[in-house]
């Protein structure tokens, strides 16, 4: 079948939620992805910040392969050695004592807001704790994760979501002081905000967050979903300032495409929140997703993934402000390591459409920006030949 009849039988099939771009895709290897018709593309989105390792790694193929071979799911009545290598070398990467696994990002903030609300309940067993979140923040598509999305028109359709949530502006700790009660269990945030528009907590931000925490005990819940696993440079974003959450989400690049998260925490909260019989999930932490975890770990110590986003992304900033002088649409440059945002004064659609055409793929967050979230392993190389297709798609 061609790819226009593909396109066709897709959106008699799918449920219509997304406006896709016209790409049917094969296969990738490396930093680039290839459409049905051979059409090579240089990929800068990752699949959404997942594919942190390039595609088609072999070791991590390999990896994936010998686990199919052996047992894919067992069910969480019982361990598994795969979960526990992962469990163990996440821990090692952030420092945290305790780990859920889910099987997507908004699963992991799911956990995370149930074991702030168990932590507040088994202190003073009240049930109407609340929540502090920040405007245009995203934490995913589910009910409670939503409830937390600082964005009224994706929350609006589905209320009323959970209750006794609060929204706060980003970086205005004063706005957050605003909000807080006796009630306040939580506060919850991306330390770089991706999808709200590439945004960075600042460090002074953070760290009066983590002092009322202290102060109160009041659990910091920081979203590394989109900003963690190297991709601003460290490990997990909140590194850089050292401002440790209480309890940590991650999913996205921790998989590099399989489906899988997790929820972490200190051993404060772990040895206060959720117990046997209050979470639990069939497939989270199964043999086959523990595996990729582990491997891309391994992979990210090995290859210095880190090492590369260093080096590469102070390139990614200086060619993007480049670009941003030489066109008077281009209203600002911002983001952390290799998340990166190009702010514009009209929507890039039309923009991310032309690179598509001439082989380059980019996606947007909001109507405006266009968002940088490449591979962890492209290079410098690739960085120029991303600015030179997309500096002749703005016109
Ligand atoms: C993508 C994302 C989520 C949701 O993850 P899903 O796997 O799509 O459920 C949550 N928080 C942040 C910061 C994200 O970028």
């Amino acid at each position: 079948m061609s790819m226009q009849e593909y396109i066709e039988e897709a959106e008699s099939a799918l449920l219509h939620t997304y406006n896709r771009y016209q790409l049917v895709l094969d296969r990738g290897d490396g930093v680039y992805l290839y459409d049905i018709e051979g059409k090579r593309y240089l990929d800068f989105c990752a699949g959404i910040a997942v594919f942190a390792l390039g595609y088609n790694n072999r070791e991590y193929n390999d990896a994936l392969k010998n686990q199919i071979d052996k047992v894919i799911h067992t069910s969480n009545y019982y361990y598994n050695v795969p979960a526990i290598e992962a469990a163990k070398k996440i821990k090692k990467a952030s420092g945290m004592d305790r780990i859920f696994f889910t099987n997507s990002g908004a699963e992991a903030v799911e956990g995370a807001l149930k074991a702030a609300r168990k932590y507040a309940y088994l202190k003073d067993g009240s049930t109407d704790h609340e929540i502090i979140a920040m405007n245009h923040s995203f934490h995913g598509r589910t009910m409670g994760a939503l409830a937390v999305t600082g964005n009224a028109k994706y929350r609006e359709p589905f209320e009323p979501l959970i209750g006794n949530i609060k929204f706060a502006d980003y970086n205005d700790i004063e706005s957050v002081k605003a909000q807080l009660t006796d009630k306040t269990c939580a506060i919850i945030l991306e330390t770089v905000q991706g999808e709200g528009g590439l945004v960075p907590a600042k460090e002074e931000f953070l760290k009066e967050i983590r002092s009322i925490c202290d102060e109160r005990d009041i659990l910091l819940i920081l979203d590394e979903i989109q900003c963690g696993m190297g991709r601003t440079g460290y490990m997990f974003a909140w590194l850089k300032f050292g401002v440790k959450p209480d309890i940590m989400s991650t999913a996205k690049a921790v998989g590099c495409g399989v489906p899988v998260g997790a929820f972490l925490m200190t051993e404060k909260v772990g040895q206060h929140s959720l117990e046997a019989g209050d979470h639990g999930t069939t497939y989270g932490g199964n043999p086959l997703a523990c595996a990729a975890v582990e491997k891309v770990l391994d992979l990210f110590e090995r290859n210095h993934i880190i090492e590369n986003v260093r080096e590469v992304a102070p390139y990614l900033e200086k060619r993007l402000d480049e670009l941003a002088s030489k066109h008077s649409c281009i209203v600002e440059r911002r983001g952390a390591g290799l998340m990166q945002g190009l702010v514009f004064d009209r929507p890039v659609r039309d923009i991310i459409n032309s690179a598509m055409d001439k082989g380059l793929i980019l996606i947007n967050a909001g109507a405006n920006i266009i968002r940088f979230v490449p591979p962890l392993v492209i290079t410098k190389e690739n960085v120029d030949e991303m600015i030179s297709i997309l500096d002749t798609c703005i016109v």
